[in-house]
């Protein structure tokens, strides 16, 4: 079974949901996200952390050789433990670097088709009174209107920021990053594709196929 596995897709492809499913069947590998990776430091006020802060205080990207060395750090906690890296490496001197302090098992491609993944983002609203997330395509509520949470009326409204002209240019984004990231991996022979349109389908046994390497 795959020991370091990479997590990858556009936004909308369900990581998120992909990989608790995996760590559902494989409570031993520990998810890592840089996202939670960048949390954790700044909370904890690292070294690290304050320099990421420096950059985001002022506006600017946090620049890869600080990731990396956010990264770097996190892995050296994880020695010898399986892993499941979320979020990262965003570009090729990332995954080069990552090839420096690591060895990868297998690098996963979650794929849903650009239909699907604007339901899925465009269509996302929540209650206000209790916070239930629903989708206008995919998860409505039971009853129109009415939460199923907490009994609350609840109407279908579009985050501003979520229009489908900014979403195609995530996506535009994206994909002009992600095609060296993929054929990288594919060179390496540790591309694996994954119809992310409806992993909840997937059960135990098939989770655990997808991990063998
Ligand atoms: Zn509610």
């Amino acid at each position: 079974m795959a020991k370091h596995i990479l997590i990858f897709g556009p936004p909308g492809a369900g990581k998120g949901t992909f990989s608790s499913q995996i760590l559902k069947v494989f409570p031993e590998i520990n998810h890592i996200s840089t996202g939670d990776i960048f949390r954790e430091n700044l909370k904890n006020q690292t070294p690290l952390g304050l320099k990421a802060k420096d950059y985001m205080d002022k506006g600017e990207l946090v620049p890869d050789s600080l990731t990396n060395e956010l990264v770097k750090d996190k892995l050296e906690t994880n020695v010898g433990k399986l892993w499941l890296l979320d979020g990262y490496p965003r570009n090729l001197k990332q995954a080069g670097f990552l090839d420096e302090i690591t060895n990868i098992d297998l690098f996963l491609l979650l794929e849903v088709s650009r239909d699907i993944i604007t339901k899925r983002i465009l269509g996302r609203y929540s209650c206000k009174s209790c916070g239930a997330i629903y989708n206008k395509y995919t998860l409505p509520p039971k009853k129109e209107g009415i939460c199923d949470n907490c009994g609350a009326e609840i109407k279908f409204e579009q985050r501003s920021d979520d229009n489908e002209e900014t979403l195609k240019n995530r996506l535009d984004a994206y994909e002009k990053n992600a095609k060296p990231i993929i054929k990288y991996y594919k060179k390496k022979k540790l591309l694996k594709k994954v119809n992310a349109e409806n992993t909840l389908e997937l059960t135990g046994d098939q989770i655990k196929s997808i991990l063998e390497i």
